[in-house]
């Protein structure tokens, strides 16, 4: 595979060139889209039929994620592999990377997955990237519960307990005051082993999107701010009103640093808290693009999927320069429920979309549930007060809280 190593995966049009995915989640979706529209053919695999992204790629390998025929398919058909969903056996991408190129790799992916590997990866690179994760303390066993301090007097405390595993949407984690809530939790977890992480004064949450191509050049979008409701992101808005420019500097040169010592190769976001002292914590990263970075589509000039595409493909990244201020609004099945009904109905698209500047994004879910997120509407504006006044609006016609 040398010389094949560093030429680009080009679209071509006959015979056409696939990119693969694993997963067939929105994001899934919305990177077959984005290829799509560069002129390739997608190809998926996702052990469900009738999943967002099938919907719309051109192939579906309906196979488990660990399934050796589906991934052996999948590799055959594709020039290059990628994968939506961080929870991809690192196995699974190490048997497609002996085929094809895959973007990220297993490493990559692995350390995202794991909270333990994760955050020791950010201590390790803290003199590189200029900041640290919270406090936290590896939890395996009954002995080192019995180690937390009594009362709350221990470092730790109150904190949140995450299993290390599988976490998602604030799925997880448990809020811990003392030593017996972290038992009562870990027993409720079925005594997985789990991260203690100091609960920390959040001032605001903000998150990095960064891309590294495999010659290691790197872009870095502008920083997002995040509002998060019941540990499912709410708002994404850019520029975050609460962010100085001291700030975004430090999370994007840490980010930079992050995905070069990384040795990584796509499109990867970085959660960071900022602290009321203006300190910034690096909580975790996502190797793949994340919900926090859907406003790129309708507000940057190369969408994070486009930019997946660029980086797997080996094609030069693309411009990260955003155009307009936004607002990106997650629309969860909530918004199909009036009050406590049960039975659900249409919401008024045609009066959200009469909006200016309102881009609807919906993903085929035809099960709406409260908590699930079905699509979002990102609002760009001449100014960010114009596209925060469309948001409000947004929320009224829904029944939102702003
Ligand atoms: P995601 O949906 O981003 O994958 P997740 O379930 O993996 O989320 P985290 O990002 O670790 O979990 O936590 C979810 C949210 O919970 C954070 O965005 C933050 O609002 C809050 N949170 C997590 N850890 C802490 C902490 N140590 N101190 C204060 N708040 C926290
Ligand atoms: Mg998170």
């Amino acid at each position: 595979m040398s010389d094949q190593s560093v030429k680009p995966f080009l679209p071509a049009a006959n015979p056409s060139t696939w990119l693969g995915v694993m997963g067939g989640g929105q994001l899934g979706r919305m990177f077959a889209q984005a290829a799509q529209a560069m002129g390739y053919k997608v190809a998926v695999l996702e052990p469900s039929a009738d999943c967002p992204a099938g919907q719309v790629a051109e192939h579906l390998v309906e196979a488990a994620y660990t399934d050796a025929a589906g991934l052996d398919a999948l590799a055959a058909q594709c020039a290059a592999v990628t994968t939506e969903f961080e929870n991809v056996p690192a196995d699974s991408l190490s048997r497609l990377a002996q085929q094809v190129f895959v973007a990220p790799n297993a490493h990559g992916v692995s350390v995202a997955q794991d909270r333990i590997a994760e955050k020791s990866f950010f201590v390790a690179c803290a003199d590189k990237s200029g900041v640290m994760p919270a406090p936290h303390k590896v939890i395996t066993s009954a002995e080192d519960v019995d180690a937390i301090a009594a009362d709350v007097a221990d470092e730790l405390l109150p904190g949140i307990l995450k299993t290390v595993r599988m976490g998602y949407d604030g799925k997880g984690q448990v809020r811990v005051r003392s030593r017996e809530d972290v038992r009562a939790a870990w027993e409720s977890m079925g005594k997985v082993t789990c991260l203690l992480e100091k609960m920390l004064p959040l001032a605001y949450e903000v998150s990095v999107l960064t891309a590294r191509g495999h010659d290691g050049a790197s872009v870095v979008y502008p920083i997002a701010e995040n509002v998060h409701r019941d540990g499912i992101l709410f708002t994404t808005t850019v520029p975050g009103p609460n962010v100085s420019p001291e700030c975004a500097r430090k999370a994007q040169d840490a980010a930079r640093a992050i995905v070069a010592e990384l040795g990584y190769v796509g499109v990867l976001c970085i959660e960071f808290f900022v602290l009321a002292d203006g300190s910034l914590v690096v909580n975790e990263m996502a190797p793949r693009p994340h919900n926090s970075g859907h406003y790129t589509i309708d507000a940057c000039v190369t969408s994070q999927f486009a930019q997946q595409v660029r980086a797997m493909a080996r094609l030069p990244l693309g411009d990260v320069r955003q155009h307009s201020p936004s607002v990106m609004l997650n629309i969860l099945g909530d918004v199909w429920f009036d009050g406590d009904s049960t039975t659900p109905r249409e919401p008024a698209w045609d009066r959200v979309l009469a909006l200016p500047g309102a881009n609807l994004h919906l993903y085929g879910k035809d099960d709406p549930r409260r908590g699930r997120k079905m699509g979002h509407v990102t609002f760009v504006a001449p100014t960010l007060l114009e596209a925060q006044r469309q948001f409000e609006a947004a929320c009224a016609i829904l029944g939102i809280a702003p």
